[in-house]
């Protein structure tokens, strides 16, 4: 007895929902505490697996760690992701429907990780055949490749996702995997040309100059100096001791060819970042009249040669903008300033949209063709809440993302499950919990939200600026609880604003966002001619990027932030259409080290993820429910009673069978159309006896 409450101790509970003090916050962080220092960094609060951080390589993801999960009964083995991935793929297979996995916390807190652990459980563990051996290759392999172009160091996190993944695996009937479909959400396209004090570039560009080939890198005429070009080095931190990118460069260039990626293909490709790169450095200056003109052609034709321009129109795209007047096509020239804008737009566009083109050729790759019945699981890697120093519009809409994803999480768990209890006439003690839903509509209601306004001065071009955006938002939504700004800060917050500044107030704590920049980000534009230019390139991804039958920019094209959110709305559908398991990653501080629980940053996630809420919504509650016809059609085998046949209904044979089975009074409820069960192991003792007879 006593040795067993020693190693309680030791290593806490290993399911919050059999915590003793369970609405205690401090309790909560102890356990997490203790098990963090144990190497012990997952917890379940039922059937939501809460992670933290480890900040350093556990031996705990092995093949035969993976074998000791695969088929076990969830409970029995300590938390682990690999349980909760094998529990998802079970259910699937038992139930035939589709699931997904949601998996959040904040920038470095070990989503992108989690996911990847998850994708390499289903591609070594499910059953498979010689000839899907090169999906699930594919499969584990296209993270790599997507890593590699969307992935760059901030200041919170080395290998940071600048955008959203939300992946598809699909399995047969045999629960082989058999395909997947990857789904992208807005890149950070900014980062090609800016990157703040201390962040990268994505990183592909590094790899590719680190690691290049000799012959490779003197046909893309590149230095193997990443100092050389403006793109890489604003951040002043071009290496990075955590990254390797010599050794990421090699395992990209594998990935590539496994998914089908062709000679021509990587020839083009890297054609294109080399591009960027040159693009970068082209450098202008002003001609006696004050208009830009270029002050070196080398890069430029460097551009022309790997884009298949010719220089002639490149450079006047370049310098020049062009204006229909009447029948007439008239060519303006840029100022210096206006030229360094274009070239900018046209490097994001050609980045952007290249990023699209692979996400697109990876699916090809992954498409199973055969049109038997599948079912899928889904996993949502999207990049975490972030607040810098300086928060721009990227911030704004990766915020408004994780806002979103918190308001699913709410409505798919506290609220329905309450929901449903009340529809079921189960008594119940209600729990209240913060809903979101009111920062959500403060950024997307029709006309006076925050994009509504932000759109509406996107078309008022000349006239609007990111301060009168500022002035519009003070006249509309100045009252709002959750907004602030430097007129009332001092009343709302006590907190001084400069400004050019707002402050929302999320869910997950209080960012401040810095309004330059929002207009011109959401308009997102590449002059028309800058188009054009590129139609008439000879590289194959480009041509594909940028095709003729792209409708010219007479009818406004959807601002950034409009698009992302009808991206959202669909993302929404999707995963409300399917079962849903969550992941919560925690960091534990932010060092970036092992071994450091910082109370404070811990306790702060723990309240805005909603995990006491969510654990006192468990206790509460029932982990299982069942409709009474198929827990009696799949049951009723245990009980001379109900088998072969029942004759009266189907909540009086639940009745007899669990009678029948000895369940006590505490351990179930009876619901109108449902029968409740408080644990999961109740459930799996039955599941047992029925495996046995
Ligand atoms: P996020 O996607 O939430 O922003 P990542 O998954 O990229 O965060 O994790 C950030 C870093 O933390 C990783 O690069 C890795 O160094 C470390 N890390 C995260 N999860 C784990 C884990 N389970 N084991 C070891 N290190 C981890
Ligand atoms: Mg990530």
């Amino acid at each position: 007895m006593e040795a067993s409450l020693t190693a309680r101790d030791r290593v806490g509970i290993q399911d919050f929902v059999l915590l003793d003090a369970y609405t205690s916050e401090s309790a909560f962080l102890d356990n997490l505490r203790k098990r963090f220092h144990e190497n012990l960094i997952y917890t379940y609060i039922g059937t939501l697996l809460v992670s933290v951080n480890p900040y350093k390589e556990l031996d705990i993801y092995s093949k035969k760690q993976m074998d000791t999960y695969m088929g076990v009964n969830f409970f029995e083995l300590p938390p682990h992701i690999y349980a909760l991935a094998d529990n998802v793929f079970r259910t699937m297979q038992s139930e035939f429907n589709n699931h997904f996995i949601l998996i959040s916390g904040e920038s470095g807190a070990g989503k992108t990780e989690a996911s990847k652990k998850i994708l390499q459980f289903y591609a070594v563990s499910c059953p498979s055949t010689k000839l899907l051996n090169n999906v699930r290759d594919r499969l584990l392999l296209s993270n790599p490749v997507l890593e590699a172009f969307g992935n760059a160091k901030t200041l919170k996190n080395d290998n940071s996702s600048r955008f959203g993944k939300y992946m598809d695996i699909q399995f047969d009937h045999q629960g082989g995997a058999v395909g997947g479909h990857i789904l992208s959400y807005l890149l950070e396209k900014s980062r090609v040309v800016h990157q703040n004090h201390g962040e990268r570039n994505f990183h592909i560009f590094y790899q590719l100059v680190e690691g290049g080939e000799e012959d490779l890198l003197r046909w893309l005429g590149l230095e193997r100096n990443c100092q050389h070009y403006s793109y890489l080095v604003q951040g002043g931190c071009a290496k990075v001791s955590s990254i390797n990118d010599k050794s990421d460069w090699r395992m990209v260039q594998k990935a590539l060819s496994v998914i089908e990626f062709n000679e021509s293909d990587i020839e083009h490709l890297f054609g294109i970042i080399a591009s960027v790169l040159h693009l970068g450095n082209i450098k202008f200056v002003a001609d006696v009249r004050g208009y830009a003109s270029l002050n070196n052609n080398q890069e430029m034709h460097w551009v022309s040669k790997l884009l298949g321009i010719p220089a002639q129109v490149l450079q006047q795209g370049l310098t020049h903008r062009k204006i229909e007047a009447k029948a007439e096509e008239v060519f303006s020239p840029f100022s210096v300033d206006h030229a360094v804008y274009a070239r900018d737009a046209l490097a994001k566009a050609i980045y952007g949209r290249t990023f699209n083109w692979l996400v697109n050729k990876i699916n090809e790759s992954l498409a199973n063709k055969d049109s038997s019945r599948k079912t899928v699981i889904g996993l949502l890697d999207i990049y975490g809440f972030e607040v810098f120093n300086v928060n721009s519009f990227e911030q704004f809409c990766i915020n408004y993302c994780n806002e979103k994803l918190q308001q699913l999480f709410i409505q798919l768990t506290l609220k329905s499950e309450q929901e449903e209890y009340e529809m079921e006439g189960i008594e119940w003690e209600p729990v209240p919990y913060f809903n979101n839903k009111i920062i959500c509509d403060l950024v997307e209601e029709k006309h006076r939200g925050i994009i509504s306004l932000l759109d509406e001065e996107c078309l008022r071009p000349g006239e609007a600026t990111d301060l009168t955006l500022l002035e519009k938002m003070e006249e509309t939504i100045g009252g709002h609880p959750h907004f602030v700004t430097h007129k009332l800060a001092d009343q709302k917050t006590r907190k001084t604003l400069e400004r050019g500044d707002f402050r929302l107030l999320h869910y997950a704590g209080e960012v401040t966002y810095c309004v330059v920049g929002f207009l011109d980000k959401n308009n997102d534009l590449l002059y028309r001619n800058g188009k054009e230019v590129m139609r008439q390139s000879k590289n194959a991804i480009i041509k594909h990027c940028f095709p003729s039958t792209e409708p010219d920019s007479k009818r406004r094209p959807e601002t950034v932030v409009t698009q992302f959110k009808s991206s959202l709305v669909g993302l929404t559908e999707i995963l409300m259409s399917k079962e849903p398991w969550y992941v919560r990653c925690i960091k534990p501080n932010e060092a970036k080290q092992p071994g450091r629980f910082d109370d404070v940053l811990v306790r702060h996630q723990v309240k805005y993820l909603g995990l006491m809420e969510h654990l006192r919504v468990r206790r509460a509650g029932f982990a299982y429910r069942r409709k009474y016809d198929i827990f009696l059609q799949r049951y009723k085998p245990l009980c001379p009673d109900t088998w072969p046949n029942w004759k009266g209904t189907a909540a009086e044979g639940v009745r007899c069978l669990i009678k029948h089975l000895g369940y006590k009074p505490d351990e179930y409820k009876m619901g109108r159309s449902k029968i409740f069960i408080r644990h999961p192991r109740t459930l799996f003792a039955t599941e047992d006896a029925f495996q046995v007879c």
